[in-house]
């Protein structure tokens, strides 16, 4: 919707996925100013050089409560200490909500911060990144084309969520609601667990100094499987400390799914792997 307008959006937090909103938002012109802050001043005047933000919150507190929308891009371990830093100036109207990797977390910081949540508080999480970090590397196509996760608490206003899903379309997102331990499961799954496989792997093989050598050989295949350990190891440390239970969940299922495999192999049982691989393969046509 080309009509749709917000007049002032503060953004908190200017990395890869601050600055990319703030980009998009810019470029679609659907928003009166983007005001960036950031702990560091550094990427505060880089976001200012690059156009990233129209202007840069000096004063925090006067930032937080005249915007129309608040958006937490911190890291994940950081949120809780932000949502305390904003609270004593944010009005009754103002929308906030995150980008944050984890949901249960925040939720829960908010709930004690804030005692009874405000209507206007919905956590969110855009399925988009890159393993790069800070606003050089924002993207203002980013989202486009990208799922963003919504999740609405029983308290909140439905007017706000629809309002920040229209933001969240105007930037060529594809928005959808879901619970919040459901979004914490369903991500320790898809998202999670594939990164912490990737960083393992390469660790494993890394690990072993003549091995370093062995990585000149690797091919499509290695690269494709790994190309996501290149990411930045304190984001996932937050998520793993903030999402523990889904996590550990998660991995033991697949190691019981690898130790069927290492038993099919072992065994020299044929339709045991056949099985794993035509189902998997079938699986992963389904979805492409
Ligand atoms: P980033 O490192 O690029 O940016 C984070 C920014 O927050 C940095 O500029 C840092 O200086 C700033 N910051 C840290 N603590 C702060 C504080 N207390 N107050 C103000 N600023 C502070 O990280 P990113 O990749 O943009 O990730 C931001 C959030 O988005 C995280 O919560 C992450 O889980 C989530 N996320 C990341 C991806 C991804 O692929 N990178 C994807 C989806 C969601």
């Amino acid at each position: 919707d080309s009509q749709y307008r917000l007049e002032r959006v503060l953004i908190i937090g200017l990395g890869l996925i601050g600055g990319s909103l703030a980009k998009a938002l810019k470029t679609r012109a659907c928003v009166g100013e983007v005001v960036g802050a950031d702990r560091s001043p550094d990427e505060c005047r880089l976001g200012l050089q690059l156009g990233v933000i129209d202007r840069i919150a000096e004063d925090l507190s006067a930032e937080v409560a005249q915007a129309d929308l608040i958006v937490l891009a911190v890291p994940v371990k950081a949120m809780e200490a932000v949502l305390e830093q904003i609270r004593p100036y944010l009005r009754m109207q103002t929308l906030v909500t995150d980008v944050g990797s984890t949901k249960g977390n925040l939720v829960q910081a908010a709930r004690r911060i804030f005692g009874h949540l405000p209507g206007t508080f919905i956590p969110g999480h855009p399925i988009a990144g890159a393993e790069k970090s800070g606003v050089r590397a924002s993207d203002a196509d980013l989202f486009e084309h990208h799922k963003v996760i919504l999740t609405p608490l029983p308290e909140t206003d439905s007017n706000a969520t629809l309002e920040l899903a229209r933001l969240w379309q105007t930037v060529g997102a594809e928005v959808l609601q879901m619970e919040v331990g459901r979004h914490d499961e369903v991500l320790a799954a898809t998202s999670h667990l594939p990164h912490l496989l990737a960083f393992s792997l390469v660790d494993t093989l890394a690990r072993e100094e003549e091995n370093l050598d062995i990585f000149r050989y690797a091919a499509g295949g290695f690269r494709d499987f790994t190309r996501i350990a290149a990411s930045d190891p304190t984001m996932w440390h937050d998520i793993c400390v903030a999402n523990r239970e889904a996590i550990l969940s998660q991995i033991d299922r697949y190691t019981a799914g690898v130790a069927r495999l290492r038993g099919a192999i072992e065994q020299g049982d044929s339709e045991g792997m056949l099985g794993i691989f035509t189902r998997a393969k079938a699986a992963r046509e389904h979805f492409t």
